[in-house]
């Protein structure tokens, strides 16, 4: 196996130990941080391939930090719960999370969720990892080579159609105006007009082979947003 890192962000000493104790007789190389602040500064510099997350931390909560995290860098994150609580689980996965546990929790459990993690995306290496967008779990966007793959084939888009379901899949939930997404996506200059927007979703639409009423959302009367996959 590769050297994959972990990092487990909570404030609580005793599972960090056992934590930490548990994944480092695997293989792992693990650092911890009892606050969400350390926390954020050290998938800068420890740079981890996973995170161990606690929702109550003594300076922010979980679900900030996921979806930072989600945003910037696209690391697997497994959530820890204190409680069994569904509210939880549902946020932290529509936060990005990939995965959650609740406490107590069974060690073993827990090492076994972080394999299957890692071994997931451990097929894609962990230098691709941060290059690829998923959009849906069928559809996933390699920012490297500026493909777009749907159930592991390669769908063939034109270069705008590309750059604006990029854009889409970087702001998702937000409702953009076809004049926004004229501005942001074709030239500043570009004199088309806003009938271009539409023609390109209904291309991305048509080749994704999904219904005008998912991927790209028409919000009737503003213009278009993607939603969380
Ligand atoms: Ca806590």
């Amino acid at each position: 196996m590769k050297d994959n890192r972990i990092l487990i962000i909570e404030d609580e000493e005793s599972i960090c130990d056992i934590l930490s104790y548990a994944l480092r007789k695997e293989g792992y190389t693990v650092k911890y941080s009892n606050t969400g602040s350390k926390g954020v500064l050290l998938i800068e510099t420890f740079n981890p391939d996973l995170i161990i997350l606690d929702i109550m931390l003594p300076d922010t909560n979980g679900f900030n930090i996921c979806k930072d995290v989600n945003r910037k860098y696209r690391l697997p994150i497994i959530m820890l719960t204190a409680r069994n609580d569904i509210v939880d689980k549902v946020l932290g996965l529509e936060l990005g999370a990939d995965d959650y546990i609740t406490k107590p929790f069974d060690i073993r459990e827990l090492t076994a969720r972080v394999k299957t993690i890692l071994r997931r995306i451990g097929q894609s290496s962990d230098s691709t990892l941060k290059n690829i967008i998923y959009i849906d779990e069928n559809i996933y966007i390699n920012t490297n080579s500026r493909t777009v793959y749907k159930d592991e084939e390669e769908i063939k888009l034109k270069p705008k159609e590309y750059d604006l379901l990029l854009y889409f899949s970087l702001n998702k939930d937000r409702v953009f105006t076809r004049e926004e997404l004229l501005d942001k996506v074709w030239d500043f200059n570009y004199e088309g007009d806003l009938r271009t927007v539409d023609v390109h979703v209904q291309r991305i639409r048509k080749k994704l082979d999904y219904t005008s009423s998912s991927i790209i959302e028409t919000v009737f009367g503003i213009g278009y947003k993607m939603g969380r996959g």
